[in-house]
């Protein structure tokens, strides 16, 4: 028993723990889908910054490009490339690098292709490049490029890493040229202006606009990095590591930024964030107009991280004043001339999936004990719930056992059991009632009253018993209850109730105990008390109240008393001859013939012996002693035969006195009376009868 409770506390411990662990899985899915819109809708928020700070920068470097163009040291030069305005021109160049900082180099190329100027920037100063060091860079892709333009038209090149004389810049150096076509005041083309922009500045920005819990990466349209948070995985294409892209490393991640500029991706539990910086769209609007935010003086407020000051360096540096504020400023101001590009970058942001979940509630040590604790809690709450039923099951069954037994102790009693609805309809009755009454039970549940089942004489003391039964009382009487065959059981029904809580009978026990061979036995110890066992008269008891009650009637209703005292002769002789159980014969056989000669009202007892007395009520002495000589002539005559031996005959002396007015307080003179007239006829010879004087 108590092991297969413990069998079910652990099945259903097993079974509680797996729901648990399935809800807190459940449970965890949408958590973990507000921890991954917070990513997207940060992720979201860093992009778009990112492409207003990249837009912007870039703006910027058109802006100066433009400007650059416009000033007068160039134009003039343009006009006629003379020695003086050569160097007016450098001049202008090496004041611009200082001023802005931020471009490596500043050349102008001829149509030709060939470098007329170039100035280097240097932190502690920018300088000219010596003629005889200038290159011939018309093979270079940004150089064919720039050809192509119209005066006015800027290019802009791929992002790529600087490389000197045929070789990679040691350390590297991320450059954008900014290539812009130029022409003389008649619009004839003449050759093109390119700043080559170190994009360190640019790259480190948008590191920085990210916090450590996301990876930002920048891409070139062939997947390659132009920004990776691994520095190795950068600039594959030049580092002759043609593996390192996107494309080969996350091909699935690829395919989805190939499908759609923008969007988002799940992939091995890391998040992804992707979009096209379309750097050569500068029409469109950006959300804080940049002529405004020059107006007003604030640093690019909208860039939180943007703290790259030269920005602000909106008044010119060069040497030509008149530029300082001009059209090109304006024009750069209001609109920026389309520029052409054939490289849009991919933003590309990861968070891992360790990062995202950093801060996940489920990874607390609160919530792990918490967890924990949930589950000790639903492991005790298991099997406190299944011993309690095991107990209440427990408790049910030995209930169920008892009702069982009880119900086998009423049916199977050996003593009848009734119950009574407070109608006094019986409403159960058990099998030994059954068996006394020969009754069926659907017979007696069909609408039978205990009334129902008594003798007439009986009904009285039932109705009494069952008032007493609606009373509460306890109460045992005898009855006579029918049976089916029509004969009288006489039995002990005890009786008890059940009272409603105003006193009302609600149901009504009576045990019926068949008490017939009891009273049987009572009778015949009743008998054995008042007669004598050998002849079945009347002893002296009962003739004594026998003998009460004639004289009580006859006082009542007149008439003498007369008394006849009978002894056998030489009883002694008998006994002595034929044996005693002969002479008992002999006593038994003159009790049945006084018995029958006598009538009904006659009084025959057995006082001891072989000594008999008869009390004749309503006789007077001349009857007496005609009814004895009658006795004493018969009992002469009817000689007994014993079973072993020869006829008895034998004879009786009978004495015979008269009462005239019955008086109980008489009858033992009387008596005395009679014994003495049966002296007499013993004196006088015996077998007679005298009376007494
Ligand atoms: P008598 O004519 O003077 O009456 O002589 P008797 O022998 O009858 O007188 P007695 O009183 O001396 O004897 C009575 C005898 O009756 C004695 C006893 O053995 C016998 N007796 C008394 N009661 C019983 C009895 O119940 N059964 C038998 N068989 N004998 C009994
Ligand atoms: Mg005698
Ligand atoms: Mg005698």
């Amino acid at each position: 028993m108590r092991q297969s409770m413990r069998r079910r506390q652990i099945k259903w411990t097993i079974i509680v723990f797996v729901l648990l662990a399935g809800v807190l899985y459940i449970g965890r899915i949408p958590y973990d889908q507000i921890l991954r819109d917070e990513v997207r809708t940060r992720h979201t928020q860093l992009m778009k910054t990112a492409d207003i700070l990249t837009r912007e920068k870039l703006r910027d470097l058109i802006q100066d490009v433009h400007r650059l163009a416009q000033k007068t040291a160039i134009t003039e030069y343009l006009e006629a490339p003379t020695i003086v305005r050569r160097s007016i021109m450098q001049r202008a160049l090496i004041d611009t690098s200082n001023a802005y900082a931020r471009y490596a180099r500043i050349r102008y190329i001829d149509r030709t292709g060939m470098e007329q100027l170039r100035v280097n920037y240097a932190p502690h100063g920018a300088y000219s490049v010596a003629s005889t060091a200038l290159q011939d860079k018309s093979q270079s892709d940004y150089v064919r490029e720039g050809m192509a333009l119209e005066p006015g038209e800027m290019y802009l090149s791929p992002m790529a890493l600087n490389v000197e004389h045929g070789r990679l810049e040691r350390p590297l150096k991320p450059t954008l040229r900014l290539v812009r076509r130029v022409a003389n005041s008649q619009g004839e083309p003449r050759g093109m202006l390119v700043l080559n922009y170190s994009a360190d500045q640019l790259l480190a920005r948008l590191r920085a606009l990210f916090p450590e819990l996301d990876r930002p990466m920048l891409l070139n349209r062939d997947g390659y990095w132009l920004l990776s948070p691994n520095a190795d995985d950068a600039w594959g294409w030049l580092l002759e590591r043609p593996h390192n892209t996107l494309k080969e490393q996350r091909p699935a991640l690829w395919e989805k930024i190939q499908a759609s500029p923008n969007g988002m991706a799940e992939i091995d539990g890391d998040l992804y964030s992707y979009a096209r910086l379309n750097i050569g769209e500068f029409d469109a609007p950006t959300p804080v107009p940049r002529t405004r935010e020059r107006q007003a003086g604030d640093i690019a407020t909208n860039i939180g991280t943007d703290t790259d000051t030269d920005t602000d360096t909106d008044t010119d540096t060069g040497t030509d004043s008149a530029t300082a504020a001009g059209p090109a400023a304006a024009s750069a101001g209001a609109s920026v001339q389309p520029v052409s590009t054939p490289d849009p970058w991919i933003m590309l942001v990861q968070t891992r999936y360790a990062q995202w979940h950093v801060g996940a509630a489920y990874l607390r040590p609160w919530f792990r004990a918490f967890v924990v604790g949930l589950f000790v809690m639903a492991a005790m709450l298991v099997y406190y719930v299944i011993a309690a039923r095991e107990q209440r099951r427990l408790a049910r069954e030995a209930e169920r056992r008892q009702l069982a037994e009880f119900k086998d102790l009423y049916d199977n009693a050996p003593i009848g059991y009734v119950t009574l609805a407070a109608s006094g309809m019986i409403t159960n009755v058990n099998h030994a009632l059954l068996a006394s009454l020969g009754r069926q039970r659907d017979e007696l549940l069909s609408g039978y009253y205990l009334t129902d089942l008594v003798s007439d004489e009986s009904r009285p003391v039932l109705n009494n018993l069952l008032y007493s039964l609606g009373e509460g009382e306890h109460m045992q009487c005898r009855l006579d209850m029918r049976c089916n065959n029509g004969d009288l059981l006489t039995v002990l029904c005890s009786v008890s109730s059940l009272l409603s809580a105003y006193n009302t009978l609600m149901v009504g026990r009576c045990s019926v105990q068949d008490i017939s061979q009891q009273v049987a036995l009572e009778q015949s110890l009743e008998r054995l008390a008042y007669s004598d066992p050998l002849t079945r008269l009347a002893n002296r008891r009962y003739f004594d109240e026998l003998a009460s009650r004639e004289i009580q009637r006859l006082q009542r209703e007149g008439g003498t008393l007369t008394a006849l005292a009978l002894d056998i002769d030489h009883f002694k002789a008998v006994n002595d001859s034929c044996g005693h159980d002969a002479g008992d014969e002999v006593l038994k056989s003159l009790a049945d013939i006084c018995h029958s000669r006598l009538r009904g009202s006659d009084i025959l007892a057995r006082f001891g012996g072989e000594e008999f007395t008869i009390l004749l009520p309503g006789a007077n002495a001349e009857e007496g002693r005609v009814k004895a000589e009658t006795l004493r002539r018969t009992l002469a005559n009817a000689p007994v035969f014993p079973a072993d031996g020869d006829a008895i005959h034998y004879t009786v002396s009978i004495g015979v006195a008269v009462l005239e007015w019955p008086d109980e307080a008489q009858l033992p003179a009387l008596l005395k009376q009679a014994d003495r007239a049966l002296y007499q006829a013993k004196q006088s010879g015996r077998n007679r009868v005298c009376v007494a004087e």
